[in-house]
């Protein structure tokens, strides 16, 4: 069936998001409606209101959510009503060639679907009945969405919902980074740059992967008291220090094995680059403008075997990270609860924006009645 639902929309880039009723279809061919229980606010979904992440408006977003499958389409032998999802924005079509070497976050289709559903098209339509598109095929900021099967992932029923929802973005992210890209190894030491919902992930992967050291680097002080709470050994405000790089050297003696990336900017990841030791690996999690450059030392490369990688959904295979992040959680081996500063109604979703940007919240996060 046709549903109406509130869900926060962008209009227009550089403009405040807004909260709108509109009109869910019901699912196509392999499709389901989930009825949406949380989601949370990732500094993505703001970059894509300002156009740094260039999807068009309007655009429903939302891309960190968990629900409960209250309908099904045909075809559909995955999931049934009842069932507990996790959205995912990367569509994983389990045939292409980077999905079947086990790189689903670089399937080859999911490009194809960025705002809209596998097959193009969207289930989204506003007041009067344009179409709206949705955050990487999810466009979970609503009460409803109707997303492909391959955009959920199955989760156990004994988990809060609000907590839950974060492992669809900033826990793997941060998490995944940690485990899956940089595979680092225990006695490591590590330092994590920008302590957000995604940084404070990568620091509470490092600590669980055994990390020796764990320095975190932000510009606010609060985010720096939240890296503590979540196991850094180590903090840097760059406000208090000539350089960033010098000083996390002296730190760890020499430079760490790992720098973490989670800002979204060329001059951070310089600075996380010359803050290595030798054989040193920087993994650039952040979301940079698309005009964006860095700079590092091409001796540096080969003559201390460094390594500069990128990390997308934390080189997830969702279906199996995913559980597993939770089971983890379920073990007390990571804290989801202790990421959620604030909960707010979808009608205070734009407060919740101007929350992140203010540098408020671990995690804001929307739930859902
Ligand atoms: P956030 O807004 O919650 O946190 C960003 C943090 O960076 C803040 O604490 C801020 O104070 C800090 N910061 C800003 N400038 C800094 C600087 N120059 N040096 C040190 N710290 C600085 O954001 P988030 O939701 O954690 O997302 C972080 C980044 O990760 C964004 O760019 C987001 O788009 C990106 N992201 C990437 C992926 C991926 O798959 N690679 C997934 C989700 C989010
Ligand atoms: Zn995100």
């Amino acid at each position: 069936m046709s549903r109406q639902a509130k869900a926060v929309v962008c209009r227009e880039w550089g403009q405040p998001v807004q909260v709108e009723t509109i009109t869910i279809d019901p699912p196509k061919r392999g499709e389901v409606t989930i009825k949406v229980a949380a989601c949370g606010v990732c500094h993505s979904d703001h970059s894509a209101t300002t156009g740094k992440i260039q999807y068009p408006p309007p655009l429903v977003l939302g891309h960190e959510g968990a629900g409960v499958v209250v309908e099904v389409g045909e075809g559909v032998t995955e999931l049934k009503e009842g069932d507990y999802v996790v959205s995912t924005f990367i569509t994983m079509c389990g045939k292409c060639r980077n999905c079947v070497r086990g790189r689903p976050v670089l399937c080859e289709n999911a490009r194809k679907s960025m705002v809209t559903l596998p097959d193009g098209t969207v289930r989204t339509h506003g007041k009067d009945g344009e179409d709206l598109y949705v955050f990487g095929a999810c466009g979970v900021m609503a009460e409803y969405a109707t997303m492909h099967v391959d955009n959920c992932v199955k989760i156990d029923d004994d988990v809060p919902m609000s907590s839950a929802a974060l492992v669809g973005c900033a826990v793997i992210t941060g998490v995944g980074s940690v485990f899956n890209t940089a595979q680092l190894e225990p006695g490591s030491r590590a330092a994590v740059f920008g302590i957000g919902g995604v940084g404070l992930n990568a620091i509470q992967g490092c600590v669980t992967a055994g990390a020796e050291m764990v320095i975190a680097v932000d510009t606010n002080e609060k985010k720096l008291e939240m890296a503590k709470a979540f196991g850094a050994t180590h903090t840097i405000n760059t406000n208090e220090v000539e350089d960033v790089s010098k000083a996390i050297k002296k730190l760890s003696a020499g430079g760490v094995d790992y720098a973490f990336e989670c800002v979204g900017n060329g001059k951070v990841v310089e600075q996380a680059y010359k803050a290595l030791g030798r054989a040193g690996t920087v993994v650039v999690v952040g979301v940079a403008d698309m005009k964006d450059k860095t700079s590092i030392s091409t001796f540096a490369l080969p003559a201390d075997e460094r390594t500069l990688k990128g990390s997308w959904l934390g080189s997830a295979r969702p279906q199996y990270d995913f559980p597993k992040i939770l089971n983890l959680y379920k073990a007390n081996r990571l804290k989801l609860d202790e990421l959620i500063t604030k909960t707010y109604s979808i009608d205070e979703a734009p407060q919740a924006f101007e929350d992140m940007i203010a540098g408020k919240n671990a995690r804001g996060v929307i739930v859902f009645e």
